[in-house]
């Protein structure tokens, strides 16, 4: 946490100017401030140079007997630390006056193991953008012991590696008409080397993914390779399968799941030219490929696609963009509810639009019914299950039919009472209450995995007699074992499939007709493709609504629309339930009719009346520290500092403000948010205002910028 906290930055950047004698550069952030210095001519070459680890560094060493052609920006060099020999990464060279003594560089490794230049140039946007020090965003591109085997790299592949044949699976492989028109058109980008950005927005199960097959197969011919990004990999095994049973070969995946050892192994791979397409999640999105002809972000509204912790920030979506603009290739985004910035870009030209309004099976859409919860709790008292649902499930089942059901909240309920004194069990350590699970009799902490006995005593009043309130997954599935006795109930959720391969094995059983019935939060929702599932009940529609947010409505209506995809996919007969205590909300009224043009044109009003993207950009500032009073007073100078910017940067201040989570894992959080229009003006105001503000910075309080945030929570 400390190395990307801004306070280090700042004072490194202070330092570069009141320091005589700087030794240590590991702001590459601040790079530009060394500039070409007088009297370069006299200076000898220099080298700045990246060393890994566990907090990686930058150094400048000469070139001593090392020649400027061979010394470029990407170059693997060995070079003196402390008492060792150790690898690193040249990022940058020149003349500079520094001031002090460098050690020589001590050899360059063999001329196969240079970094391409668009690589590098790759992750410096990266760390420009997202405002992040270029060695941190460098250890995100590379795992830790890449430099290592650089040294000894293998051997260049001349041809295509015999891989195992993997024989094509007899479905039907022909694109319909629409699918035609979007590999045509993207064709015609990808065989003329130019980029282009397009917008497949196809409704649920109308076959994306054999337009990705399509195009991968045809800038593999042209001899160039494929990046393919899907969410939260391990959800959709059945989507990498498809690309191999297509390609007829292996495909190499790529994701934050694999250990440093197969990471390793794989970026080794890409890096010898054995792999021409990597599939992966948000990391892939900075793997070292080159010569580029493709780039398909499917699912591009995922929220996974943003980088949270550590930094950099970046979105794999806006990266892919980057990317496909540098290696001048076509980025197909996919979705069926495409995210609005997509969507008004899409509609504004910017993106090209692509449709695909029929399900590849010609199946049509389902039949989506809105059960008002007010009128059933008349009628029957709270039931998880509104008779419509109920009776819908009953007679899919009767059929040998399956049903899923979707309930966005882990464990057994979300808030437990005591009985005595009304006390919330709260976590010691968080601002939020503990869910109580169960299956392993516990009170836990979703923020910071704090875990407590379910039968310990109410910490106000001693009492043990306790009540829960707000129905998690774990209380559904024991009413669904009650009110549909006998029959196979799975449940998919973080806790279910905390063991490897769990979720493999729930997948399996329930796509074998094993389990009837698949409850579970948004692991539903996701790509599964189950052809005997006719049914799908939202079980609480309203979820999510209230949330302080301004994506929770787009959310809300990209997971309903997304869950509800899974039923009828095959047969045409597909029926949804969402239940709700608001049956004339816009939103849902939207998502009865499949209407993602109605919902887009609300929802897109709302955010040019309020000033947020894709009208205006944002840049979240957040401070955390274990002290309260110091970060409050801390977050009320640096909003002080920001609001003083502002106006030459043409951005808007909001706050500062309690997050809507205060207290994460002991640390108060405070927010400020600023709205701007033009990306290097925000730029400015963050660099300046964090320069103003490192002087004053008390060391137990932490600063992180998000650009472009996903969740302002
Ligand atoms: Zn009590
Ligand atoms: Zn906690």
């Amino acid at each position: 946490m400390a190395a990307e906290s801004v306070r280090d930055r700042g004072a490194c950047s202070s330092r570069w100017r009141k320091i005589p004698r700087p030794r240590r550069v590991w702001c590459l952030y601040w790079i530009s401030y060394i500039g070409p210095v007088a009297g370069a001519a006299q200076q000898e070459l220099k080298a700045l140079v990246l060393i890994g680890g566990g907090m990686p560094k930058a150094y400048w060493y000469r070139a001593g007997e090392i020649t400027a052609s061979d010394l470029r920006p990407g170059t693997l060099v060995e070079v003196p630390l402390q008492k060792r020999k150790v690898p690193g990464i040249v990022v940058e060279t020149g003349h500079p006056d520094l001031g002090f003594d460098t050690k020589p560089i001590h050899r360059v490794a063999p001329d196969s193991a240079r970094l391409s230049a668009e690589w590098l140039e790759l992750l410096r946007w990266i760390s420009q953008y997202y405002l992040t020090p270029l060695p941190l965003v460098l250890q995100a591109g590379l795992p830790k012991a890449a430099t290592r085997f650089l040294f000894h790299p293998p051997k260049r592949a001349t041809k295509q590696p015999m891989e195992k044949s993997i024989m094509p699976v007899g479905k039907n492989l022909d694109p319909t008409a629409g699918q035609s028109i979007a590999i045509e058109t993207i064709s015609k980008s990808l065989e003329s080397g130019s980029h282009g950005a397009f917008l497949l927005h196809g409704i649920t199960g109308s076959g994306k993914t054999l337009v990705y097959l399509h195009l991968a197969k045809k800038a593999l011919a042209l001899g160039k390779r494929v990046l393919v990004l899907l969410p939260e990999i391990a959800l959709t095994p059945q989507t990498i399968g498809r690309f191999e049973s297509f390609l007829g070969r292996k495909v190499p995946a790529f994701h934050s799941g694999l250990s440093e050892p197969e990471r390793r192994d794989l970026w080794k791979k890409i890096f010898a030219g054995e792999a021409d397409i990597v599939v992966g999640a948000r990391s892939a999105a900075l793997a070292p490929l080159e010569n580029l002809g493709l780039i398909v972000v499917d699912e591009e509204h995922d929220s996974s696609y943003k980088q949270n912790d550590p930094a950099p920030r970046y979105h794999a979506r806006d990266v892919s963009l980057f990317r496909g603009k540098q290696a001048g290739c076509p980025v197909v985004l996919g979705s069926a509810t495409p995210s609005l910035e997509s969507y008004h870009a899409a509609l504004t030209g910017k993106f090209t639009l692509l449709e695909l309004k029929e399900r590849a099976t010609s199946s049509p859409l389902p039949e989506v019914e809105i059960v008002d919860m007010k009128a059933q709790q008349e009628m029957q008292g709270y039931q998880h299950l509104s008779i419509p649902l109920r009776d819908a499930v009953q007679q899919a089942l009767d059929r040998g039919e399956q049903a899923i059901l979707f309930l966005n909240r882990r464990g057994y309920s979300t808030r437990r009472v005591c009985r005595a004194c009304g006390e919330t069990r709260m976590c010691p350590h968080c601002a939020v209450a503990l869910v109580h699970h169960r299956s392993t009799r516990t009170l836990r902490c979703h923020y910071c995995d704090f875990s407590i006995s379910a039968d310990s005593p109410c910490v106000k009043c001693g009492e043990h007699e306790m009540l829960d309130t707000g129905r998690g997954v774990e209380k559904v599935e024991e009413h669904l074992h009650k009110i549909f006795p006998g029959v196979g109930v799975a449940r998919l959720d973080r806790d279910s499939v905390s063991r490897a391969g769990e979720m493999e094995r729930i997948l399996e059983e329930f796509k074998a007709g094993e389990t009837r019935i698949l409850l579970g939060t948004q692991m539903v929702a996701k790509g599964h493709d189950f052809p005997k599932v006719n049914v799908v009940g939202v079980l609480d529609a309203d979820a999510g609504f209230g949330l302080a947010d301004f994506r929770a409505g787009e959310r809300a209506f990209q997971l309903i629309t997304q869950v509800a995809g899974r039923a009828g996919r095959h047969k045409g007969s597909g029926r949804v339930f969402l239940q709700t205590y608001n049956p004339d909300s816009a939103l849902l009224q939207h998502a009865l009719k499949h209407d993602h043009a109605g919902f887009f044109r609300d929802e897109i009003e709302r955010r040019r009346e309020h000033g947020y993207p894709p009208f205006r950009r944002l840049l979240l500032f957040e401070m955390l520290s274990r002290k309260e009073e110091e970060v409050v007073k801390a977050m009320e100078v640096f909003a002080l500092i920001l609001n003083e910017l502002a106006p030459q940067a043409h951005a808007d201040v909001l706050g500062p403000a309690y997050a809507a989570l205060k207290k994460i894992r002991n640390e108060h959080r405070l927010h400020v948010l600023v709205k701007g229009d033009y990306p290097n003006q925000l730029q400015w105001l963050a660099d300046e205002a964090v320069k103003r503000f490192a002087p004053s910075q008390p060391k137990s309080v932490k600063l992180r910028m998000d650009r472009d945030p996903v969740s302002l929570l």
